[in-house]
């Protein structure tokens, strides 16, 4: 049977998207430090640079390892002070990062050339080179996405940016819009596509608009637009191809005929063709009501999120006991104040003051089992985890959790059931 996946409305004022979405995008591009994160999808990287060493802006200095291995390059040029300096990661946890001092020259690496062929093969392996990955916080590398083995039918780019607070993929496209559509075609021709789909939600007027015009202005006949609506997970993939294509699908979205990337992937991708340019800076959303002056902010990857807070003009309250949340107020994770840095993933950086919430007895009122998106049973799985019932753990099937956390926020007794289940769902997976 095929049971389209839910969502919740999550209305516009409490999405607290006017705090950052009408400022436009700025640049924090000259941090004296640089700290390249050592680990990527909780996969570590090798180093491939010493310490002391001299390097460019765009040279590899590390390398994922695992299954779908990428280049991690630098953001500065300068020098390696450390390979292995601490610092928080948004995964919640210190990580070692290569530390680089910047020379302030932004000497460019040889390497980056734009793509003259442009191929399917080659958009893929540009995507390689330059360590394209998905921006919209899944951290997977895009390139893996290319490798198709029959055409696609559509190119979907999620621009839903449903959790509440984060604007970035708004402001880039009311500021980047040609290099979106660009980024289209790149993909389109990469997977052998005859149609682009920007899924956004129906609200967004002025990006809708935007986009609109440039379709009208440039006489584009093969992208289109896809209202979503103005509801929660709107952009969790599953959620966007079962609408757009009308199709179901257990794996992956290609077994729909789709391809989906988000709007700061696409707008990467087309630099990295028509620039050569890795993946070296992106947009992330400074915000929250803890923060004097919210805002988008254009970074170096590894810049200290500490420092950008302080060129934004501090916190609202110094004496404030606020919480720092590394990604969206729904799916991000809490972190301590200093030293986070920017990894390729992280998409915002939230801080709200912190409130003590006491958790109270499950009223057994069933609604976090009727938001849940993947169908699943949130309270019963926590209750069966505390049991540990393995065989009836598995049955309840937490591994299809999206960690969207709904289950945790619609909760009327505060109960703690995202982590819960995301628990149960690491131990089915490691048996
Ligand atoms: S966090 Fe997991 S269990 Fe909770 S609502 Fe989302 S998908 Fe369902
Ligand atoms: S939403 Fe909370 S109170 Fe209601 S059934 Fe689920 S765990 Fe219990």
């Amino acid at each position: 049977m095929f049971r389209k996946t839910k969502g919740v409305h999550i209305s516009e004022f409490p999405e607290h998207k006017h705090i950052s979405d009408s400022k436009p995008i700025i640049n924090y591009l000259d941090p004296e430090f640089v700290y390249i994160p050592l680990v990527e999808q909780g996969a570590l990287c090798e180093v491939k640079v010493n310490e002391g060493a001299m390097v460019t802006v765009g040279q590899v200095v590390a390398m994922k390892t695992g299954r779908f291995g990428l280049p991690i390059h630098s953001s500065v040029s300068g020098k390696v002070v450390s390979c292995n300096k601490k610092m928080w990661h948004s995964s919640g946890k210190l990580v070692d990062c290569i530390q680089i001092k910047n020379d302030f020259l932004y000497t460019m690496s040889e390497s980056i050339k734009p793509l003259e062929d442009i191929t399917p093969e080659n958009i893929a392996l540009k995507a390689k080179d330059c360590g394209i990955v998905g921006l919209g916080g899944s951290g997977f590398p895009t390139y893996v996405k290319y490798q198709v083995k029959t055409a696609m039918d559509y190119v979907i780019i999620n621009a839903a940016e449903c959790e509440p607070f984060i604007t970035c993929d708004y402001r880039l496209i009311l500021e980047e819009t040609a290099s979106l559509f660009s980024g289209i075609k790149y993909i389109m021709t990469a997977v052998g596509a005859k149609k682009g789909v920007i899924a956004i939600k129906e609200n967004k007027y002025e990006a809708i608009k935007k986009i609109s015009e440039y379709i009208v202005t440039n006489k584009i006949m093969d992208v289109d637009l896809f209202f979503l609506k103005d509801e929660y997970p709107a952009g969790w993939e599953k959620y966007i191809v079962q609408r757009v294509t009308k199709k179901n699908y257990n794996g992956l979205p290609s077994e729909a005929g789709a391809v989906v990337n988000n709007v700061a992937t696409a707008i990467a991708l087309a630099h990295a063709i028509e620039e050569g340019m890795p993946l070296v800076t992106k947009v992330v959303t400074f915000t929250g009501y803890g923060l004097k002056n919210p805002q988008n902010v254009r970074l170096r990857i590894g810049t200290n999120v500490s420092e950008v807070i302080k060129s934004l003009g501090g916190y609202t309250d110094d004496k404030c006991d606020y919480l720092m949340i590394a990604g969206g107020p729904m799916t991000g994770q809490t972190v301590a104040f200093e030293s986070l840095v920017v990894n390729r993933s992280l998409g915002s950086v939230l801080i709200n003051e912190r409130f003590k919430v006491e958790e109270l007895p499950c009223l057994g009122c069933g609604k976090c089992a009727s938001v849940c998106p993947a169908h699943l049973t949130p309270t019963q799985i926590k209750r069966v985890l505390e049991a540990k019932d393995t065989k009836l753990l598995e049955t309840l099937k937490p591994t299809r959790c999206v960690q969207c956390g709904l289950c945790s926020y619609i909760c009327p007794s505060r109960i703690s059931l995202t982590e819960a289940v995301g628990k149960a769902k690491a131990f089915v997976m490691k048996k």
